[in-house]
């Protein structure tokens, strides 16, 4: 005997599945209109090689995830283990007010992307993150497992800031609104990302291509390529550039990687600026590999990239604040070690800053570049 539904019971069940088609619809406008208010303005400006007057290219194609291979991610994921937030941090000294001896280069890593440097009279942050949660909204996104290694009220007067591209855990626009209010520092950010600064009343943005460079004083600042992506919404992927960005000052030039995949773009930049004083390279964010391979690099290639660049010292970024992957906490620097040693590189020439320490380059790891500077003047010759 087969059982029919009732009329009456069938009625229902069309009801129930319009309104569940309904709500998945709803659900859906929901999302692409806020994924499509939260997207970054894009840049406006002629092609080039990398723009096609939308869109900007990697020299070597990130192939771009979609919702398939989000599902994916998250339907096979073992993620590491991450403790909750630690508050006690070592008490650190409070950074010096700025650093002027020609050649002296000083390196304090605050946490993620964000680090202090001072050489040559100027104070310059990368990538200044102070918020609790990277994303689009002050209670979504990643949150932070680790304060900031140097409290915001003890940074001292900031003169440049660099961006190295407009994701949440890089470009920070509560943290840049507080600099500029304090401040009122230089902001040099990859070409498009100047009107979303502005949008949110944020001056001081200046924006170049790769390749471009700027002066600051005694220093001369060069947006290099990198290999990733940008976007904050749905609709605004590859819309704004992104990039590594070259610090040449009295003691040698310097390479901030931001976020990358491996590509030969290591390379190409010590060809053009030679050998560097100082890296600054990711370690974090790299697991999957399958999902996170051509974006980040791991800790075995920033050794790769460390070798690359000739690097007399590199320091570790972008590993244990937030939680952006399946990593755990601990793993970067543990692996870094191992491929390190693997490597037969001596271990003082990658350095893994504790949260907020500070130190010196070594002096006799100091390669002239082509910046040259008279002790006697406080401004150099480029
Ligand atoms: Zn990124």
């Amino acid at each position: 005997m087969t059982l029919k539904p009732t009329r009456r019971a069938r009625r229902r069940l069309r009801r129930a599945g319009l309104w569940l088609g309904g709500l998945c619809l709803f659900l859906l406008g929901s999302a692409a209109l806020v994924g499509g208010c939260l997207s970054a303005p894009g840049h406006e400006g002629a092609m080039t090689p990398h723009f096609d007057g939308k869109r900007f290219a990697n020299h070597v194609p990130v192939p771009e995830k979609g919702l398939s291979d989000m599902l994916r991610w998250w339907w096979l994921r073992k993620p590491g283990a991450w403790p909750e937030r630690q508050e006690a941090l070592p008490p650190r000294p409070r950074p010096e007010r700025e650093v002027r001896e020609p050649g002296r280069v000083r390196v304090t890593f605050v946490n993620h992307a964000t680090v202090l440097l001072q050489l040559d009279g100027v104070n310059l942050l990368t990538d200044p993150v102070y918020s609790d949660r990277v994303g689009p909204f002050a209670w979504a996104g990643s949150k932070r497992h680790l304060p900031p290694g140097i409290a915001f009220a003890a940074l001292p007067r900031i003169d440049l800031v660099l961006v190295s591209h407009n994701h949440y855990d890089h470009l920070d626009l509560p943290t840049l609104r507080r600099l500029a209010e304090r401040d009122r520092p230089r902001v040099l950010v990859p070409l498009g990302n100047r009107a979303l600064l502005e949008k949110h009343g944020i001056r001081g943005g200046e924006e170049l291509d790769w390749w471009q460079s700027t002066r600051h004083g005694p220093l001369k600042l060069t947006l290099a390529p990198s290999r990733h992506w940008s976007g904050r919404g749905l609709s605004d992927r590859f819309q704004t550039l992104w990039g590594a960005h070259v610090i040449e000052g009295s003691g040698g030039p310097i390479y901030f990687a931001g976020d990358t995949g491996w590509g030969p773009h290591f390379e190409e930049a010590r060809r053009r600026f030679g050998a560097f004083r100082l890296a600054l390279l990711p370690i974090g964010a790299y697991q999957p590999r399958w999902f996170m391979r051509e974006s980040h690099i791991s800790p075995d290639e920033a050794v790769d990239a460390h070798l690359a660049l000739e690097a007399a010292t590199s320091v570790a970024i972008h590993f244990g604040t937030f939680r952006l992957s399946d990593e755990a906490q601990d793993d970067p620097p543990r692996e870094l070690r191992a491929a390190l040693r693997a490597r037969k590189v001596v271990g003082e020439r990658f350095w893994v800053l504790g949260q907020g320490e500070a130190r010196d380059l070594p002096r006799a790891a100091a390669r002239p570049s082509a910046v040259t500077c008279a002790p006697a003047r406080p401004v150099c010759a480029l």
